[in-house]
């Protein structure tokens, strides 16, 4: 958004822009992406492209709808079936989707082995996120199994630049190449698991994962890439 100073010079509000912009998605998403993105001026331009690319999809899902079809904004995309860890309680083993390990059962470790299934590749993948785009979908989910064992991962937030990708990890498979490539984007979102405290971590996840999970938070904001952390709650880790 241009205004003029007192001399009548227009001048760039990237405050105003970011804002504005942001306020026409969410005010919840002002609130989270705001601060960020002005502490880290090299994505503030990205972001206003971003956010009017949110817009857009917005439009495209209400004339679907009016056509009948629900599209939804988000899709999760489970990239591999393979990780490296055996946490307790995994969903996606207990899913049968992790080959190897036990699905089913009442505790989700019991019944058979999950069967080897055929993993998508990478030209599978962008055909789906370019089709589902087209249907007005804006955030991509990147889950697993470890989603960084999926060796072309990065380079769909890459080849998708007005899309959202919120990408979901143990924390402990993420190479230096990832760190450099994540610190070029913009569009990305990284979530690592941890359960609270160290003994909470480990104890779920295995010995010395949560100090992993930890040393790839502290690189992932040194890098300038948004991050988070994801929790199961359970009755274990609650208080904490
Ligand atoms: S990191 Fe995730 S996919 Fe891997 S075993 Fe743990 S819960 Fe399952």
């Amino acid at each position: 958004m241009k205004r003029e100073d007192a001399d009548g010079r227009s001048f760039f509000n990237p405050r105003r822009t970011l804002r504005t912009a942001f306020d026409s998605m969410d005010p919840n998403m002002t609130r989270a992406f705001l601060p960020w993105v002005l502490r880290h001026p090299r994505h503030v331009l990205n972001f206003i492209h971003l956010a009017r690319a949110f817009g857009a999809s917005t439009r495209v899902r209400k004339g679907r709808r009016s056509e009948g079809m629900m599209v939804p904004s988000s899709l999760i995309l489970s990239m591999t079936p393979d990780c490296n860890l055996n946490c307790a309680g995994c969903y996606a083993a207990a899913t049968g989707a992790v080959p190897g390990k036990k699905a089913g059962g009442k505790d989700g470790w019991g019944g058979k082995k999950a069967p080897l299934r055929k993993a998508l590749g990478i030209e599978g993948w962008r055909r789906i996120i370019r089709e589902s785009s087209d249907l007005g979908v804006y955030c991509f989910i990147l889950a697993g199994g470890e989603p960084f064992l999926f060796p072309e991962l990065l380079s769909l937030p890459e080849d998708f630049r007005d899309r959202y990708f919120l990408i979901y990890t143990n924390g402990t498979a993420m190479r230096d190449s990832d760190f450099g490539r994540l610190r070029k984007l913009s569009n990305v979102t990284v979530f690592v698991s941890v359960e609270g405290s160290r003994d909470m971590t480990d104890a779920r996840r295995g010995e010395g994962v949560h100090d992993l999970a930890m040393r790839s938070l502290d690189r992932l904001r040194r890098n300038g890439t948004m991050s988070g952390i994801t929790v199961t709650i359970t009755r274990y880790n609650y208080k904490y």
